[in-house]
């Protein structure tokens, strides 16, 4: 069989992976010089939204995957305007991105036996007749959009850089404040103790607000660190639906595998990509292998149309519920799925309040 991958990000290389799985050896084409990001930074994956499994349990007893990360996650800050709350526990996983030899996509790389076809742009349109199927894992919705599968849910500019200093390894700071994070937040997360990402997430804005806010979050949050590189991409999450058209499957990003609430789409990329390999070899329907994936957006969605409306005095009254000591054990230190528990009820309520409505 004749498969080719669009992308060797996280999606693309899992795909091949599954792929080579089942006996069967994709051509993966990658536009940059190697596979993955250019540049380094450093992924969360948060426990508390993959409940009750363990996401690295997860990839590797049901997607074949074995990822390290470089640190567990054991210590979460999170600041609004005039609140702030520390939790403690095993709170998830960091993953180093980028070219580094333990970065994801180095690490799901090496397990390739076949290579990557690399400084090679392709647009599935060259390409779709001379395979049987043709993966689309491009990180992006370009291909999504011209197939009319894609709606953008939540638009925003990811706007960061590497800052040196000093950081617990362990530890995610999240900064909610509406001056200059808008709806969404900016974050920490370190690579070493000596290295870090600091970014900010701004939702509906161009490359020139981003920029001013970028500004003002460092003017208002007074960082002791030094910046010594600048990365501003486009950050979107989307709706798509079908997932496949014809021999074509969108996974990961290109697949609106990027979840709306906090813009993280590393795990459901991977997962996303086994998914398409895994219908590829075994004849399942993509659409199906799916259920569980497209119900976690479903669930991300709600909680970011819950924070679309937020204002500062809002956000500091749910850093207050937060950090109050019975909610934090509840939500923090069980297993208890309550992001899905509680985004499932506000969905009932909301279903509800329209039915009244309508009648
Ligand atoms: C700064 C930053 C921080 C992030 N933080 C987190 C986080 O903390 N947690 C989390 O879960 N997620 C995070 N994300 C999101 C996460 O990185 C993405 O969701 C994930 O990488 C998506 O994987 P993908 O394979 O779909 O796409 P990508 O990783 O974008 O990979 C797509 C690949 O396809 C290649 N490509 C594109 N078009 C073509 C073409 N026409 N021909 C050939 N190759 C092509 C690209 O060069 C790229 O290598 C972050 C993203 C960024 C940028």
């Amino acid at each position: 069989m004749k498969v080719a991958i669009i992308g060797a990000g996280p999606a693309g290389l899992s795909c091949a992976l599954e792929l080579e799985r089942h006996g069967i050896s994709p051509v993966v084409f990658e536009q940059r010089h190697r596979p993955g990001e250019l540049f380094d930074h450093c992924a969360a994956v948060l426990e508390l939204f993959t409940r009750p499994i363990d996401p690295l349990k997860d990839l590797r007893k049901n997607y074949f995957i074995d990822l390290h990360p470089i640190y567990t996650i054991k210590l979460l800050d999170m600041k609004s305007p005039a609140e702030k709350v520390t939790v403690r526990g095993n709170l998830g996983y960091f993953f180093l991105r980028g070219g580094d030899p333990n970065s994801v996509e180095s690490q799901l790389y090496s397990k390739l036996q076949g290579g990557v076809v690399t400084n090679k742009k392709v647009n599935y349109t060259d390409i779709y007749q001379e395979y049987d199927y043709v993966v689309v894992a491009s990180g992006g919705f370009d291909m999504s959009r011209t197939e009319g599968i894609w709606s953008t849910v939540y638009a925003t500019k990811l706007i960061g850089g590497t800052v040196i200093g000093e950081f617990n390894p362990a530890k995610l700071f999240m900064w909610l404040d509406t001056r200059y994070s808008k709806t969404a937040y900016a974050y920490l997360v370190p690579m070493e103790k000596k290295r870090a990402f600091l970014g900010l997430v701004v939702p509906d804005s161009t490359l020139e607000e981003a920029r001013e806010r970028w500004k003002k979050f460092w003017e208002m949050e007074h960082h002791p660190y030094e910046q010594v590189n600048e990365v501003i991409v486009e950050h979107n999450a989307g709706f798509v639906y079908p997932h496949q058209v014809g021999n074509l499957l969108f996974a990961g990003v290109a697949g609106g595998f990027q979840e709306p609430f906090l813009g993280f789409g590393m795990l459901s990329a991977i997962k996303s990509g086994v998914l398409a390999g895994r219908a590829i070899a075994t004849g399942k329907r993509y659409e199906d292998l799916l259920v569980q994936l497209k119900e976690d957006m479903k669930h991300s969605l709600i909680l970011r149309e819950m924070f679309n409306s937020v204002d500062n005095k809002a956000l500091d009254n749910i850093m207050k519920v937060l950090g109050l000591p019975g909610v934090k054990q509840f939500i923090y230190n069980t297993n208890i799925d309550f992001i899905r528990i509680g985004t499932a009820a506000v969905a009932q309520v909301k279903n509800a309040l329209t039915k009244i409505r309508n009648r």
